[in-house]
């Protein structure tokens, strides 16, 4: 080590855990976003990027910028739609993927997805940190970079932020160290310490988080208050819509006490959130929708804690 923004001993042990998880050479960062923008800098000037309609909100208003200065142009696809995404790939440069979207939920069908876009020349980027690599690898699917807003489930304590971007291509992962080093975007050495500590726990949290959420799912499509529950059967987030509206979705928010009312998700506490709260939140995100992140407590008390509040809401 030369010069102590180019790495450090942990940022070292930390990637090979991360890079071990998802098969690949792991590069971290100081945020999700500080990934995000990396990634998003290895485009070509003026290239096509197709990407989720609903991502990650920081991701969604970036694309947004890059295509307004015309840095990118941008092809917006529901990612569940797998034709509408193989049509989009037709010269594009990168194809930006989550499954699940947050917070809709929607899943893609990443092998078909990443073939059509391989077929067009383009690189892959696969949003892991909804699913984990507990419970999806997109590298063994196929694509090219993998990225981790490590500030989630994978550290897992709301306690610290961090990024990641995992690709196999050596070339490809000596560019985006290069990115690193140039945005200055490497992580603290006790940040990288404390997403290590986290990440021993991520198979068991991940387990227990899954079961309560299966569990409350559930039970959230047959009470009265709610219309629609988004739970792609496995995973720890899930997104429900309240039958009464958006203001009863803000009482349900602010009428729990072991769920808090807070952003950010895969943490060891239950979170949930009306995610538009948010005026930069995308347009397509109903307005009675609300995220549920599951932590790690009891399942009864969580069930008791958010029925007592959706109760308080049913329709007369
Ligand atoms: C939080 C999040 C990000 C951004 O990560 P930060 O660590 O907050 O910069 C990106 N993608 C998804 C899916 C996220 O949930």
């Amino acid at each position: 080590m030369e010069y102590a923004r180019y790495d450090s001993p942990t940022s070292h042990a930390l990637e090979d855990v991360i890079g071990g998880l998802e098969g690949g050479l792991a590069t971290v960062f100081s945020s999700g976003m500080a990934a995000a923008n990396a990634a998003l800098d290895l485009v070509p000037m003026g290239a096509v990027v197709v990407a989720p309609s609903a991502a990650y909100t920081g991701v969604a208003i970036r694309l947004r910028e890059l295509e307004g200065i015309g840095r990118i142009q941008l092809r917006v696809v529901e990612v569940d739609d797998t034709a509408a995404v193989i049509a989009a790939c037709a010269g594009a440069k990168l194809l930006w993927l989550e499954s699940p979207t947050n917070p809709m939920m929607q899943v893609a069908d990443l092998p078909t997805c990443i073939a059509a876009a391989h077929a067009n020349g383009a690189l892959v980027l696969v949003d892991n940190t909804f699913a984990t690599p507990v419970l999806q690898q997109p590298i063994a699917l196929g694509a090219d970079i993998v990225m981790h807003s490590v500030t989630k489930a994978l550290s897992g304590h709301s306690d610290l932020l961090l990024g990641a971007l995992i690709a196999t291509d050596p070339e490809l992962s000596e560019q985006i160290r290069n990115r690193r080093v140039l945005m200055g975007a490497l992580p603290s050495a006790f940040d990288c310490y404390l997403a290590l500590r986290g990440i021993r726990t991520l198979a068991v949290r991940i387990e227990k988080a899954q079961a309560t959420a299966q569990l409350i799912t559930d039970l959230l499509n047959q009470h009265p208050a709610v219309c629609r529950v988004r739970y792609p059967g496995s995973g720890t987030m899930a997104a429900i819509e309240i039958t009464s509206g958006a203001e009863a979705a803000d009482a349900v928010c602010s009428g729990t006490r072991l769920w808090a009312y807070a952003t950010s998700l895969g943490g060891v506490e239950s979170l949930l959130e009306r995610r538009r709260r948010w005026p930069l939140e995308s347009e397509t995100v109903p307005l009675n929708l609300i995220r549920l992140s599951f932590g790690i407590e009891n399942a009864d008390d969580l069930w008791r804690d958010l029925k007592q509040a959706l109760d308080s809401v049913v329709p007369q």
